[in-house]
């Protein structure tokens, strides 16, 4: 099928990228040279794509499911001998060696409802190496979800996700999407986030990255609780509140009054202390 007569469908998250200054502003935060390698997730009908071609990268490798754009994809780009197409489902394990693509960074304006999935198959998650360290990550994605990842402590939008990504990388907002930047118009608000994955040398312990897992879950399952109720039989209170003092937090605190390193601290220490 040709692109021009492709009825975007919904179920797939598409929603194409028409705004060039937006486009623009992806390509310059992904700070490409001529030596990278660049995967790119849901092409689309390939506004990205072109753009992403009109720089000297090295190549361009993208992954699109809907077995529609596939024809189209390949009449527009496959004459550059720096791309290549796969069709398949990103978040099929087997689907793509990362190994063996040897991208070092994404650059996409990914599905959405599958943001999750795809930032846990990218940068991995706490108490583990991901499969593959990209260098950078360019991601247009939902706001609100964009806003949770980079928000700061005391603000009511921080949460597990924030803490949990933020350990897993530096992240930066690089600009607001508004739905009238693409065809059809989504209904959310949009954002790009930069995301640098941290080498393992600047990682925290396993061991520590999985206790700040497990408090996460325990703290954010009831937002509005305070802690003193919601960590409640992860260890004494009088030991926590210990903790916490030397710290300059309390108990009476709600867990997204927190910051990043507060929970380091409090994980290190109840290690420390042999609690489990
Ligand atoms: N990059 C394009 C399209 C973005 S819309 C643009 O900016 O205009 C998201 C794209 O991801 C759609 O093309 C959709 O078909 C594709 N997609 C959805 N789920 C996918 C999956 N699991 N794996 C790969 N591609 C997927």
């Amino acid at each position: 099928m040709s692109l021009a007569k492709h009825f975007p469908r919904k179920r797939l998250g598409q929603h194409w990228l028409k705004d060039n200054l937006i486009l623009n502003k992806i390509i310059r935060a992904a700070e490409l040279s001529s030596e990278d390698r660049v995967l790119e997730i849901g092409p689309g009908k390939g506004s990205l794509t072109h753009c992403l071609l009109s720089t000297s990268i090295n190549s361009l490798y993208a992954i699109e499911l809907d077995q529609n754009l596939i024809q189209g994809l390949n009449n527009r780009f496959a004459s550059n001998s720096r791309f290549s197409l796969l069709q398949g489902d990103f978040l099929t394990p087997s689907l793509i060696s990362f190994d063996q693509v040897k991208a070092n960074k994404v650059v996409a304006n990914i599905p959405y409802n599958i943001t999750g999935p795809i930032l846990n198959k990218l940068l991995g998650r706490l108490g583990s190496s991901p499969e593959y360290r990209f260098d950078r990550l360019v991601l247009l994605m939902q706001k609100e979800v964009a806003d949770r990842i980079l928000a700061k402590p005391g603000q009511s939008i921080f949460s597990a996700l924030t803490v949990r990504i933020q350990l897993l990388s530096k992240c930066k907002d690089v600009c607001s999407v508004a739905p009238s930047c693409f065809y059809p118009p989504p209904k959310v608000h949009s954002k790009v986030v930069a995301f640098e994955p941290l080498p393992d040398s600047e990682r925290l312990s396993a061991e520590l990255e999985v206790k700040i897992d497990h408090l996460l879950t325990h703290a954010f399952r009831y937002r509005r609780k305070k802690l003193r109720n919601s960590l409640l039989g992860i260890a004494p209170l009088d030991i926590l509140s210990s903790i916490a003092k030397d710290n300059g937090f309390t108990l009476d605190q709600r867990p997204q009054e927190l910051s990043k390193i507060q929970w380091v601290y409090l994980a290190k220490k109840l290690i420390l202390r042999n609690i489990s």
